[in-house]
Formats: C-alpha cells, sequence, structure tokens
C-alpha cells in the first residue's frame, strides 16, 4: 500500500535507498526501514520518524555497507506503527529479508502453521510469514522458494526480497500491488512508484501478476510464475516527478477515484473467507450483538454520509433502530447511550477531534463502541472497544473518494455479518447482498466508465452559482455526499434535499435553468422520484439524471441522463457516488481550482 524500493549496483546501496524512500514521502507512511546486505550479512535500519531520521542515523546511508538493498515506507494494515513491524523483514534464521506492500489474506493459517513448527515471530505484521516461508522452503534453490512461496500466499503484494546466499540479487514479485523495475546504467531498481526511479532512469520494465524478476547490478532477468524466462519489453517513461507521483494523472483525487475498485477488493476480500465473513480480533460476539436495542452511528462530513447509508442498511438487515450523528453535535445533547448501544465511529484519519471525542462520551456511558478507520495505530483506533480498518491505503486529495466507499464497504461486511448472526432478515436477503457485495469492485470499475458522459454534463455547470441534488433513501444519502463533494472542490453552492421534502418549501428555489441532479438509482421508489422531477421540471429546472441502467423511461424527464451498473439496492451508494465524484472534479478543472487542496480545508481536523 506504500512504498518499495530496491538497489543493485557498483556503490554503496543504502544512498540510494533513502533517496528513494524521500521520493515515496508524498504518499504518507507511519514508519520506514532498509536493509543493505554485503560479506558481513544484512544490515537493518528501522525509524518511525521521517526518513530524515534514518538519514541522519546512518550519515546519509555512508554507516551501511553493501551495494545491494531494499527499503520500504509502511502504511501499516496489520500491526500498530512500531519498530518491529516496521519493513524489512527477517527470516528466523538471518538468510532473507523482505519488504512487502499489500495484505496477506492468509497469513494467520500460515502464522499458526509455521509457530507450531517452532518459527518464532518478532512482528504482529502479516508480512512476516513472507521471510519465514522463504527459510522454509529454501533447498539451496532461490527461484524454487520464491515459486513455492508465491504458490502459499493469497491476497495482494508487491515483494522485494534479498537471500544472503545470493549476495548480488534482488528478487522482486507482485500480485495486485504495483511493481516496476528501472533499468539503469551500472544498476538496477526496483520501486512500487516511478517517483522512485525517474530521476535515475526513464526506461522501465512493468512486470505483470505472478512475474518473478531476478536483479543484478549488470542485468535485470525475467520469469514467469512456472520459473520459465520470459523476454519482456523495456518501455522509456515521459513522466517527471509531480507527474510520477500521481500516476500519470494531473491531481491526487482523480488518482484516488480511479483506485477504488481496486481498494473496496482489498476491503472486502481480506475478509471473506469462502462464503464466511471474518474479522479479525473483534471482540463483539453473538451474544453481545443480541444484547443491543439501538446503534448509534457517529461521525464528520462524509464519513457522516456514509453512517447515513450505514442507517439504511442496519435497519434493513439488522432491525435495530439506528440515529446516525453529527459528532460535534452529540457531545452536547445529553446523548441516550448505554450498555445497550453499539456506538458505531466513522473516520478516515483516525484522529478526527470531535469524533475521538464522541467516542470517548460513547464510552463513558457505557456503550460498545466499534471503529471504522483507515488510519492503523491512530487515536481513534487505539480508544475504540473494536476496530475494522478501511483498506484504502493512504488518502492524499483533501475532499475523500476511495475512503469513503471503502466506509461503505465495511458497513455492508458488517452488516451482512451480524444479520446471519442475529437471523433478522430472510436468509435469501442476506445472501444476496453477499452476492452483491462479491461484485462489488466490478460494479465500480464499470461506473467509472461514465467518465466522458460526466465530464461533457459538467461543463453546463462553469457559471452556476447555486444548485441541488435530490433523492429517496440511499440515494438521497448519495445526494449528500455528491453536494459536499461538490462544494468542497468546485465552490459552488449546492444543496442536497430527501426529494419528497423539496415541494414542503425549497421548491420556491427552482427557477429556469436551476441545475438540479436527481438521483434515480433507487428502484423501489423510481416512480416517486419521476414525480418529483416532473415538479422541478415544471418550474424550468435543467435535470441531471442518474440511474441504472435499463431505466430509459427516465430519459424524458432530464437534459441529461447518467447511468451506472445495477446492483443490490442497499449497495447503491458506492456505485452512484463514482460518477459525482468524477463530476466534482470535471466542474472544479474547468473552474480553475485547486482541486487537492481546496481552500480552507485540511485532511484530518484536529481541532473542535
Ligand atoms: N500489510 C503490511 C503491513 O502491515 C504491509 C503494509 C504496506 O503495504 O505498507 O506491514
Amino acid at each position: 500500500m506504500c512504498g518499495i524500493v530496491g538497489f543493485a549496483g557498483k556503490e554503496p546501496a543504502a544512498k540510494f535507498l533513502l533517496e528513494g524512500l524521500s521520493k515515496l514521502e508524498y504518499r504518507g507512511y507511519d514508519s520506514a526501514g532498509i536493509a543493505t546486505l554485503s560479506e558481513g550479512g544484512f544490515t537493518v535500519k528501522k525509524s518511525t520518524e521521517r526518513i530524515e531520521s534514518l538519514k541522519a542515523d546512518t550519515a546519509d546511508g555512508a554507516k551501511l555497507n553493501g551495494n545491494i538493498g531494499i527499503g520500504h515506507t509502511r502504511w501499516a494494515t496489520h500491526g500498530a506503527p512500531s519498530i518491529p513491524n516496521a519493513h524489512p523483514h527477517l527470516s528466523a534464521d538471518g538468510n532473507f529479508a523482505v519488504v512487502h506492500n499489500g495484505i496477506i489474506e492468509n497469513y494467520s493459517e500460515i502464522k499458526a502453521e509455521l509457530e507450531s513448527e517452532g518459527f518464532k515471530f518478532v512482528s504482529q505484521t502479516d508480512t512476516e510469514v513472507i521471510p519465514m516461508l522463504l527459510q522454509k522452503y529454501y533447498k539451496g534453490d532461490l527461484m524454487q522458494a520464491v515459486r513455492a512461496v508465491a504458490a502459499r500466499l493469497e491476497g495482494s503484494y508487491a515483494l522485494g526480497i534479498l537471500c544472503a546466499d545470493y549476495p548480488e540479487t534482488i528478487v522482486a514479485t507482485r500480485k495486485f500491488s504495483p511493481l516496476i523495475i528501472g533499468i539503469g546504467e551500472g544498476c538496477n531498481i526496483i520501486a512500487s512508484d516511478v517517483t522512485a526511479i525517474v530521476s535515475h532512469t526513464k526506461n522501465v520494465i512493468f512486470p505483470e501478476d505472478g512475474e518473478i524478476a531476478f536483479i543484478t547490478a549488470d542485468k535485470a532477468e525475467l520469469f514467469d510464475a512456472n520459473g520459465n524466462a520470459i523476454e519482456k519489453e523495456i518501455s522509456a517513461i515521459g513522466w517527471d516527478v509531480a507527474a510520477a507521483e500521481k500516476g500519470g494523472y494531473d491531481h491526487f483525487m482523480m488518482k484516488e477515484i480511479k483506485e477504488q475498485p481496486r481498494a473496496i477488493a482489498q476491503t472486502v476480500e481480506s475478509r471473506i473467507k469462502g462464503r464466511e465473513i471474518v474479522f479479525e480480533d473483534l471482540k463483539l460476539d453473538t451474544e453481545k450483538l443480541k444484547s443491543f436495542n439501538r446503534i448509534q452511528i457517529i461521525a464528520c462530513g462524509s464519513a457522516y454520509h456514509a453512517g447515513i447509508v450505514g442507517k439504511y442498511v442496519f435497519e434493513e438487515l439488522l432491525r435495530i433502530p439506528t440515529e446516525v450523528d453529527i459528532a460535534s453535535e452529540y457531545r452536547y445533547r445529553n446523548p441516550i447511550t448505554d450498555d445497550k448501544t453499539l456506538v458505531i465511529i466513522i473516520s478516515q484519519s483516525g484522529e478526527t477531534a470531535d469524533t475521538l471525542a464522541a467516542l470517548k462520551e460513547a464510552r463513558e456511558l457505557g456503550a460498545h463502541t466499534l471503529a471504522i478507520v483507515n488510519v492503523v495505530g491512530s487515536s481513534i483506533a487505539k480508544a475504540a472497544d473494536d476496530i475494522i480498518y478501511t483498506w484504502a491505503g493512504p488518502e492524499i486529495a483533501v475532499a475523500t473518494t476511495k475512503g469513503y466507499t471503502t466506509q461503505l464497504a465495511v458497513i455492508y461486511m458488517f452488516a451482512v455479518w451480524a444479520a446471519r448472526k442475529l437471523g433478522s432478515a430472510p436468509v435469501e436477503r442476506i445472501e444476496a447482498m453477499f452476492d452483491g457485495l462479491l461484485k462489488l469492485p466490478e460494479a465500480t470499475e464499470k461506473a467509472l466508465l461514465c467518465e466522458d458522459t460526466v465530464k461533457e454534463a459538467a461543463k453546463d455547470l462553469t457559471d452556476t452559482e447555486s444548485m441541488f441534488f435530490i433523492g429517496r433513501n440511499i440515494d438521497y444519502a448519495v445526494a449528500l455526499e455528491a453536494s459536499l463533494k461538490l462544494k468542497e472542490i468546485s465552490y459552488i453552492h449546492s444543496e442536497a434535499y430527501a426529494a419528497g421534502e423539496l415541494k414542503h418549501g425549497t421548491i420556491s428555489l427552482i427557477e429556469e435553468d436551476r441545475t438540479v441532479v436527481a438521483l434515480c438509482s433507487y428502484q423501489r421508489l423510481l416512480d416517486k422520484m419521476l414525480s418529483n422531477v416532473k415538479e422541478v421540471s415544471a418550474r424550468g429546472g435543467h435535470i441531471v439524471a442518474c440511474t441504472t441502467e435499463g431505466n430509459t423511461n427516465v430519459e424524458s424527464n432530464a437534459q441529461r441522463v447518467i447511468y451506472i451498473p445495477e446492483t443490490d439496492p442497499l449497495l447503491t451508494a458506492s456505485v452512484e457516488i463514482i460518477p459525482f465524484q468524477l463530476y466534482s472534479y470535471y466542474v472544479a478543472l474547468y473552474k480553475g481550482c485547486d482541486i487537492d487542496k481546496p481552500r480552507n480545508l485540511a485532511k484530518s481536523v484536529t481541532v473542535e
């Protein structure tokens, strides 16, 4: 999820590794480390501070011998940020060093197996099983050991591997996690991100999933998953560092919008074993679940909007009354919370001050608190009784996209998990939702195909000063988030309204050419929505509608229609928000706004 670098050359590796890690700092990380290999074996240095401190500790790398090495910036997913959990990780016999990006989904089974065979682990990471497995399978042939280990690993990984018996070679391999090879002069490089490479070479090889690279100072050899040598094209990259940081996009926000299918897959698939949903370390059990007579979801901003989706989902599947509270309101309203309340706290950063304070208040009142956060070891993660992490990876754009959709993914998963335990909805209903959840990454991928239509629709908005988003049920929850996204980055005033509520006052603001985005994807209420759309049209409103494929009857009621793929109705929000993330992005782009850093906003709001 974060950064990898590796260097095989004819000069000391540490200086290059530290420079490479500095180039990856922009992504955010919680700890870092490097390992170099020389005649004396591995030298490993780690830090939970900035890369600068690693540089200071090692005299810019001069204290580390060896012309070959690997480095890592960690974005913790398993185990808090700490020195033992920072990468590189070594095998018990010290023969292997490994850096890893991603999540090993079956690590607990592997760890239990290895522990029963006497392997002693020193970290809480999923990663540490990899050097241990390498030790177990290594019989003198490195390729054979790497293939045997890859065959055991489920999940996502980009790996940089060093073996003390092969003092000139870095092995690199990947599955669902980026990794590239830079072909230099007198050196070859691996990195998770072009940024760490471009200042050295523009010539790169892009290995595919499952392929294995053996890299020395003089050559980079590629093999398929069966160990057969393959030829790979060397491509020249035209990006400069600034473009490379954004994966070739102009803004982090666009990069993160496009990362959503993968981020959702990572968040969901890691927890699914067959048809079971497994949340590691969750203290909540069936007995405790049965004791709840109320759910309170507490959050701010987009996380609050994810909570509103949660209310619809929980009330339908769990049949437990669910309230959604703005954290700064919850604290000061003498809330009715007790030991029969499940309080769900949602925060991307895990540091939101209002949310943290509300969490403490809820705990004092006796509630069981469950946090949904993206940052491992954050204050909210530490303070809650239970945590389910979103595995969105670092989010850099201030306006959240993949943070929000992965929060939704956790909400859906938790609802299915709890509904199965409580038997609170018909089995077919719960299982249909589960099937929909499995298909969610694909549905989000398809939703991204609306980009051209949305780009055109966004052109209509550049002179708009005020507009509306309307919807019912889940469409209303999406309207809230879509409206916020537009406000945040394009500075256009917009309001989200429950479509049926418009006529109770606000319809007085509808006049000739007022843009109204009508979210019409929640099939059960489509006819009612179309009546509301007609009310707006009759007053001259310019309608941009969003609906699921096949609902062509929407076309006669709207100036523009954006189609999204059909999903389980309760999952609609994840798919429907995508066009409006793109819509906000393009409106802001046409208006020349600072998309990644909108005025007056901060990524993590740590003040009340
Ligand atoms: N899952 C690994 C860990 O928690 C790797 C995280 C990363 O990609 O930075 O250590």
